[in-house]
């Protein structure tokens, strides 16, 4: 069986013990995680912090250019990391092919040119007369570590930004979804990348990741996970710079006057994509009342005909749950539904397909009603494929009831009404709101979570910033 291993100051380096990588959709073991520790984490951060005085000084478009070749090797391979990412997850290959591998590589090809466009700010004092200066450097090793549902998709997002700005990273991927980024550290083998500049170390989160992030030597922390790990990340930290993308309960506000068609089309692609294990997915849908009724039956129908199916499929468009632990939490959110309750519209039972899948972790679509904003089931992130629907009366109850979780990561708003798209856009606290879309990014744009969904925000000159220390140089023009 495949053994991976860490990718630290540019060399394979294997540990004693090994952890199982399971394939979702069959339930078996396939290959094997390096179960790294204390040791491991010190050493990939010896490496990093070796190699960051040469890539901290080194021109900014040659960083780029690596990012570059890391891209374009990866795009060579392309359908080899597909494959790859579809079978880690459990995620249909076509979203993989169609969203995990070609966001990886435009992020890498984003930064390295962002890199090269980034500006700064002067301020001319004039009594006395001065000149101020913005500089800012590289802040020195940085951790990133990164959740399991978008494996190479968001380890891409913080380490080419980390590495764009000049600072050498430590990184831990998911140990459920560990396969691209091990393929990603044998692209930097290949490419030759300066040893230590870009370090992996895999492993469980509180023995491999904890360490990385409570090195005084790290400096800055970017992580994405959820509200829990990231309250703990918080605490180790300290006073370094921290990064913190968690989860979320995202409303999917529904008025009358939508463009009925595509605000329900679209909606059951944000609440189901990938199995609903999106952190931007709509897990609470807010229906005006006047089109409830319809609206509920039509949602029902386009979720049956997402019926759970073996990710490997060109024609499958929903796959298996990460993992057995997974499955029974989202199984048992829904009993907890049913207890609170609500009435389970479509789904709510687990599946067991034949075949190759026979022991595979699949759960169709979810349809609860008759819940309130106050229930467990409303409050708290299930992260699969559940969603709620509540009716509202009017405006002010659809932003009452979009903004009465503890949450804040992301909203849709569906209505044909400008000013009031962006009335309610403007009271809802999300820190991102899709106005008659989903899931349209610009790379440019800020990202990120208010209230417990994060703190800071990444994406463009965000991301770059916060991998730099940030000096003012005033000067005296009449000294
Ligand atoms: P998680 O918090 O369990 O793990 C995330 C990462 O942190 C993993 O690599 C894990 O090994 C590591 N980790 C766990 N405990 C740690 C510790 N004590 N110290 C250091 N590292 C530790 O999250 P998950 O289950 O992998 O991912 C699902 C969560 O991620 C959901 O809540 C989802 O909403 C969130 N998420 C958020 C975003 C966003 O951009 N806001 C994107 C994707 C996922």
């Amino acid at each position: 069986m495949e053994r991976l291993w860490n990718y630290i100051g540019g060399r394979r380096a294997e540990t004693e013990k090994y952890l199982d990588n399971v394939e979702p959709a069959t339930g078996e073991v396939y290959a094997y995680v390096p179960d790294s520790g204390l040791d491991e984490a010190r050493s990939a951060v010896d490496a990093a912090v070796a190699a960051f005085e040469t890539w901290s000084k080194t021109p900014a478009h040659e960083r780029a250019q690596w990012l570059y070749r890391m891209a374009d090797a990866i795009e060579t391979d392309f359908e080899a990391f597909a494959q790859a990412e579809s079978r880690d997850t459990g995620k249909p290959i076509a979203l993989a092919r169609r969203m995990d591998i070609p966001r990886a590589i435009a992020n890498l090809r984003f930064f390295a040119g962002a890199v090269l466009h980034t500006q700064s700010e002067s301020y001319t004092t004039d009594s006395p007369r001065a000149v101020n200066y913005v500089v800012r450097r590289p802040v020195g090793p940085a951790a990133c570590i990164s959740p399991w549902n978008l494996p190479l998709y968001l380890f891409t997002w913080k380490v080419a930004p980390a590495l764009a700005a000049g600072c050498t990273v430590v990184a831990k991927p998911s140990e459920l979804a560990p396969y691209t980024a091990w393929m990603w550290g044998k692209v930097c083998e290949n490419i030759g990348l300066p040893p230590g500049v870009f370090n992996i170390v895999h492993g469980l989160g509180a023995k491999a990741g904890a360490p990385l992030v409570q090195d005084p030597r790290v400096k800055a922390v970017s992580f994405t996970g959820g509200a829990a790990t990231g309250a703990l990340i918080q605490q180790y930290a300290r006073f370094k710079k921290t990064s913190l993308e968690l989860g979320g309960k995202n409303p999917a506000v529904v008025f009358a006057d939508c463009d009925y068609p595509t605000a329900l089309a679209q909606t059951v692609r944000s609440s189901f994509a990938n199995q609903g294990q999106i952190c931007l997915c709509t897990s609470r849908l807010l229906v005006e009342k006047s089109i409830f009724e319809r609206f509920c039956a039509d949602f029902v129908a386009e979720a049956r005909e997402l019926s759970p199916a073996d990710p490997s499929l060109e024609t499958t468009r929903f796959g298996a749950l990460i993992s057995q632990a997974h499955w029974e939490k989202v199984a048992g959110a829904v009993e907890r539904a049913r207890a609170e309750g609500g009435t389970v519209l479509t789904g709510g039972e687990r599946i067991r397909l034949t075949g190759r899948c026979k022991n595979g972790f699949f759960y169709p679509p979810t349809v609860v009603v008759g819940l309130g904003p106050e229930t467990q089931t409303n409050q708290e992130e299930i992260f699969g494929p559940v969603a709620t629907i509540q009716p509202f009366e009017d405006e002010n109850d659809a932003v009452r009831l979009a903004n009465a979780v503890d949450y804040g990561l992301a909203a849709t708003v569906w209505t044909r009404d400008a000013s009031r798209a962006h009335r309610v856009a403007a009271s809802i606290d999300a820190g991102v709101v899709w106005v008659n879309c989903w899931l349209l990014r610009d790379l440019r744009t800020p990202f990120g979570g208010m209230k417990n969904s994060g703190v800071g925000r990444e994406g463009g000159n965000e991301a770059l910033r916060f991998f730099c220390e940030t000096q003012n140089v005033c000067i005296a023009l009449d000294p």
